[in-house]
């Protein structure tokens, strides 16, 4: 089910609770700022998503109530991961769903990042 993103921060979601150690992920990268790991139902051949530690709904929460250390932090994490995963040069495509038009399941900002294959149209047409 997509989530309201105008909704306040709830602390059981799914990504909330593999922060905090009660869920597994399989990790790629880990900082102070973000945490990137495998999803669990692969869109691409490689299908890695990022998220900040903070507690953040969506890319406008964050945006709004982050502080600059944490956004930078997040932001560079997203292009580290990208680049010791060698996709620069093959390219690859990073998307954020926020709220129900773009049909975001888990309330918790994530970053994807999808690579390893000729991704396509942008949009479904
Ligand atoms: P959204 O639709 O919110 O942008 O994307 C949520 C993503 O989280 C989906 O691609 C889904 O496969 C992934 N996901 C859902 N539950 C889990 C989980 O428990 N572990 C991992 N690694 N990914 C998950």
């Amino acid at each position: 089910m997509p989530i309201d993103a105008t909704l306040p921060y709830d602390e059981t979601n799914i990504f909330a609770r593999i922060l905090r150690g009660e869920l597994p992920s399989k990790t790629v990268y880990e900082d102070d700022y973000a945490l990137a790991f495998h999803d669990i139902n692969p869109q691409a051949p490689l299908h890695i998503l990022v998220i900040p530690k903070g507690p953040y709904v969506s890319w406008d929460d964050f945006s709004e109530r982050a502080d600059d250390a944490e956004i930078a932090g997040f932001i560079r994490a997203v292009g580290l991961v990208a680049r010791e995963l060698g996709l620069v040069a093959p390219g690859y495509r990073l998307l954020a769903n926020v709220g129900l038009d773009s049909h975001q399941e888990i309330p918790h900002l994530h970053v994807h990042i999808f690579a390893g294959k000729k991704l396509g149209p942008m949009l479904v047409r």
